[in-house]
C-alpha cells in the first residue's frame, strides 16, 4: 500500500517545477498526477521514461511495442495544444527519474500508481531516493476501480473467487467520477542538463522496419486518448445494447474494443465505467437495459480482478497457483506450437483466432478461451509458452490479465474453469459462430465452404474439400481430450504435499 506522502519542504522556490512521470496513463484526462501537478501552480515538466529492461522477461512485446510508439506520439500532439511538451527518456527509470529530478531542481515527482511486481518494486525504490533527496514523491490512483488492498475478505486477506470479490467491491460504492482534462499546463522551461538524457520517438525504434509486419495493426488502430474516447462513445452509444447476449459472438461488433486504450490508459476503467452507467441513466444506448450495463461492469470487473490476484501473489506471473499442476507433463511439442502461432491447426476456429492476433493485434474473448484450451489441454502445452506469443502479438498484452486468463483456462489458477471443462472448438465455432462469418474472414481458404461444414471441413463432400487448400487436423479431438484428462487424472491421484 503506497504511503501517505509529505508536505513539500518549505526552502523550495516557487518556480521548482514539477514533474509528471506518465507511465500505463497515456492521457490529459481523468489524469490525478497531472491535475495535481497543474493545481500547484507551479510550472509542469511531462516525462515518459522507455526502460525495455524494466519488465525483464516479461518485457513489452513487439505489438504493444507499436502501440506505444502511436500512444506516445498521441500524447506529444495532445501536450503540445496544451503549451506543454513530452520530454521522452530512455533507459533505467531507476537512475533517470531521480537524476533528472536533480538537473530539474524539481519540488516533486508525481505519477499514478502500477500494481505489478516489478512496477511497484520500481516505484517504491525510486519514491525512497526521491525522498532521500528532499524531492517530494506524490502517487496517485488512476488505473483500476478498486485499488488491490481496498477490496478485502473480512479477515483482511485477498480474494480468490471473482463473484465473492465482486461483490465486495461493489459494496464499497461507485468508483470515484472522472477528472476532467486540464485546460492548460503552464510547462516548464526544458532542463538544459535534460538534453543528453532525452530523445525523439523515433529514437525508441517501438515500430518494425524491415520487415515492417504492422500493416494489419495500422488499418485496426489508431492509438490515442481521441480514438479511445470515440471508441468508447461509439459503444456505449451503440454497442453496449445487447452486450450481455451477443459479447461471446466473434463474429458481431459487440464488445467495446477497448483493451489497448485500458491498457496504455487512453481511457480510464473509471471513465469507462461513468460513461457506461451514463448511457443507461440518459437511455442513450438503444435497447441497452440493466442487465447489459451489470455485464459490461462486471468484465472491467474482471480486469482488476487479475491486478488484485497477481498484487497479492506476485509469483502468479509465472508459478501455477495450483501448484499440484507443477508436475503436468506438458508435451510442448515444438511442431503443435508453430502450426498453433501460424494458425494452420486445421481447425478453423483456432486457425480464425491466430490469424486475427497475427494480422490485427487482437483476438475476441471467446476465441482466445478457445485457443487457449486448445493449446493446453487438445496439444498439451505449458500455459506459459501461450502467455508469451500473447504477450508479443497481443497490442493490450497487460502482465495481470494475460497471466491470470491463461492460468484461469488452464485450469492451473485461481478461480479457475475446471480442467476437465475442455472446450470443443468445433461445438463452440457452430454455437457461437453460427453462420461461420468469423472463420471466413480470418480463414480465406474456407470461403466457399458450405456452413453446414465450415466448423468441421474433413467432413465436407470430398469433391469440395479437394478443391480447398486447408491442413488436415494436426490432432483428434476424441484422442487430445482424453490424452489431457489423463495427464490432469496422474496429477490428481498422485500423492500432494499436503495430503
Ligand atoms: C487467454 C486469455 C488471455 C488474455 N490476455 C489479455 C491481455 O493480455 N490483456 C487484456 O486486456 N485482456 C486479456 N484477456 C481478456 C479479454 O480477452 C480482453 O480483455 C477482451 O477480449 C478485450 O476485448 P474488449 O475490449 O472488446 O472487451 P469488452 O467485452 O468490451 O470488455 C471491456 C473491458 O473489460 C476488460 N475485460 C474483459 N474481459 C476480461 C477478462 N477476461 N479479463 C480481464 N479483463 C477483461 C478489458 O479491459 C476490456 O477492454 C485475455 C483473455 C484470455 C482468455
Amino acid at each position: 500500500m503506497p504511503s501517505v506522502d509529505d508536505a513539500p519542504s518549505a526552502d523550495m522556490p516557487a518556480d521548482a517545477p514539477v514533474i509528471v512521470w506518465f507511465r500505463n496513463d497515456l492521457r490529459l484526462s481523468d489524469n490525478p498526477a497531472l491535475s495535481h501537478a497543474v493545481a500547484s501552480g507551479r510550472p509542469v515538466l511531462c516525462l515518459f521514461v522507455h526502460d525495455p529492461q524494466h519488465a525483464r522477461e516479461h518485457a513489452l512485446g513487439a505489438a504493444a511495442q507499436w502501440w506505444l510508439d502511436g500512444g506516445l506520439r498521441a500524447l506529444h500532439a495532445d501536450l503540445a495544444r496544451m503549451g506543454a511538451v513530452l520530454h521522452v527518456a530512455c533507459g533505467d527509470a531507476l537512475a533517470l527519474v531521480p537524476r533528472m529530478a536533480a538537473q530539474a531542481g524539481a519540488a516533486e515527482v508525481v505519477w499514478n500508481r502500477r500494481y505489478d511486481p516489478l512496477g511497484r518494486e520500481t516505484d517504491t525504490a525510486i519514491k525512497a531516493t526521491l525522498k532521500h533527496a528532499g524531492v517530494i514523491a506524490h502517487s496517485f490512483a488512476a488505473g483500476v476501480l478498486y485499488e488491490p488492498w481496498t477490496v478485502r475478505t473480512r479477515a483482511g486477506d485477498a480474494f480468490r473467487v471473482f463473484t465473492a470479490w465482486w461483490r465486495a467491491a461493489r459494496a464499497s460504492g461507485e468508483p470515484l467520477p472522472p477528472l476532467p482534462a486540464p485546460g492548460h499546463v503552464h510547462a516548464a522551461v526544458s532542463p538544459g542538463a535534460w538534453e543528453g538524457c532525452c530523445v525523439g520517438i523515433d529514437a525508441l525504434r517501438l515500430v518494425p522496419v524491415s520487415p515492417d509486419w504492422a500493416g494489419g495493426l495500422r488499418e485496426a488502430w489508431q492509438p490515442g486518448e481521441a480514438q479511445a474516447r470515440d471508441r468508447l462513445h461509439h459503444f456505449v452509444d451503440g454497442g453496449l445494447g445487447g452486450y450481455a447476449d451477443a459479447r461471446d459472438r466473434p463474429d458481431l461488433p459487440a464488445t467495446s474494443r477497448l483493451s489497448p486504450d485500458l491498457r496504455f490508459g487512453h481511457i480510464s476503467p473509471r471513465q469507462a465505467w461513468h460513461a457506461a452507467v451514463a448511457a443507461v441513466r440518459g437511455g442513450a444506448a438503444g435497447g441497452m437495459g440493466e442487465q447489459d450495463l451489470e455485464k459490461f461492469l462486471s468484465e472491467l470487473g474482471w480486469r482488476d480482478f487479475a491486478v488484485s490476484l497477481l498484487y497479492a501473489q506476485p509469483e502468479l506471473v509465472s508459478c501455477n497457483f495450483r501448484t499440484e499442476f507443477d508436475a503436468m507433463p506438458w508435451r510442448n511439442d515444438a511442431r503443435d506450437l508453430c502450426a498453433w502461432q501460424q494458425g494452420r491447426t486445421g481447425y478453423p476456429i483456432v486457425d480464425a483466432g491466430m490469424r486475427q492476433l497475427w494480422r490485427t493485434g487482437w483476438m475476441h474473448n471467446r476465441v482466445r478461451m478457445i485457443v487457449a484450451s486448445f493449446l493446453t489441454k487438445h496439444l498439451l502445452c505449458d500455459w506459459r509458452m501461450g502467455e508469451a506469443w500473447f504477450r508479443d502479438t497481443l497490442v493490450d498484452a497487460d502482465i495481470a490479465s494475460n497471466v491470470i486468463n491463461w492460468q484461469w483456462v488452464a485450469g492451473c489458477g485461481v478461480d479457475a474453469a475446471p480442467y476437465f471443462r475442455v472446450f470443443n472448438p468445433v461445438l463452440q465455432a457452430r454455437r457461437f459462430d453460427p453462420d461461420g462469418t468469423y472463420v471466413r474472414r480470418w480463414v480465406p481458404e474456407l470461403a466457399g465452404v458450405p456452413t453446414s461444414c465450415v466448423h468441421a471441413p474433413w467432413t465436407c463432400d470430398p469433391a469440395i474439400r479437394a478443391r480447398v487448400a486447408y491442413p488436415s487436423p494436426i490432432v483428434d479431438l476424441q484422442g487430445g481430450r482424453a490424452r489431457a484428462l489423463a495427464a490432469w487424472k496422474g496429477l490428481s491421484d498422485a500423492p500432494h504435499e499436503d495430503a
